[in-house]
């Protein structure tokens, strides 16, 4: 936790905050902040600054707060993700959030197992404390929206190219012809498979909405693996 993310109900008073739970052991083991220390925080979906250690009990911490920076910028990108089987799919969420993506659709493919829809990882509450982990890593409040779409035909087919508008729309597949550019200057989306991939079906599909299909190398990466490769090898702000 490199900053800690500030929700409405944390707040006493609007410069001062009331943390407990999680956040208030780091600070306490991790951190070993006393009386008096600054630590860095962000509202969510706000300013970022710093908390001065008011109090500190067993139970809470009160922290004076200055909110006067911006967070880092958002990046420009649209990811589109066939549903990650569970185990996977909170790390993929806490680095999609650490490396600023900021529209996430999680979506159905021939190779998601139905199962994967079913996991509490995609509940709201854990939604959220996910994501606020890859915040809190990269130092950043922006919250991620996360879209879920579990008919792939219907996506692709009614709502993927109104998506796609003005950006720089690609599909990463291994074996296609062209490699995945890089130092991308404009708005992207990008689609990412499944771990059996995507089929050649949904490959077209993908194509015909406006996707240009492109590969990473010879190697076949893990997903959780192709996100930040893929991410950092679109955008200089990843480097
Ligand atoms: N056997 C699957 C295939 O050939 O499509 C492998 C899928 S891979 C584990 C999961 C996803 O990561 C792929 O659908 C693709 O989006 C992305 N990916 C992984 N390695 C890639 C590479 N070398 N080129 C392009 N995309 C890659």
């Amino acid at each position: 936790m490199n900053l800690a993310l500030l929700f409405e109900e944390d707040f006493v008073a609007p410069d001062r905050v009331r943390i407990r739970g999680r956040r208030l052991d780091h600070l306490k083991t991790v951190l070993k902040a006393d009386k008096g220390h600054r630590i860095p925080v962000g509202k969510v979906n706000g300013l970022m600054g710093h908390g001065e250690v008011l109090s500190l009990t067993a139970t809470d911490a009160e922290l004076q707060v200055t909110l006067d920076q911006p967070p880092p910028p958002a990046l420009p990108l649209t990811l589109i993700l066939a549903m990650p089987r569970p185990k996977m799919f909170r790390r993929v969420l806490q680095t999609c959030a650490s490396l600023g993506v900021k529209d996430l659709w999680l979506i159905n493919s021939y190779k998601v197992e139905k199962s994967f829809w079913q996991t509490p990882w995609l509940s709201e509450d854990n939604l959220r404390d996910n994501l606020t982990l890859g915040l809190e890593q990269s130092k950043d409040t922006m919250m991620p929206r996360v879209h879920t779409r579990k008919l792939f035909k219907p996506f692709v087919e009614d709502e993927l190219p109104a998506l796609l508008t003005g950006k720089r729309a690609l599909v990463a597949h291994p074996g296609m012809a062209a490699p995945c550019p890089s130092h991308l200057k404009t708005p992207a989306a990008l689609c990412i498979g499944p771990e059996g991939g995507f089929t050649d079906y949904e490959v077209r599909k993908l194509e015909e909405a406006g996707c240009q299909s492109v590969h990473l190398g010879p190697r076949i990466l893990r997903v959780e693996t192709a996100v930040p490769v893929l991410i950092s090898r679109l955008f200089d702000a990843c480097l």
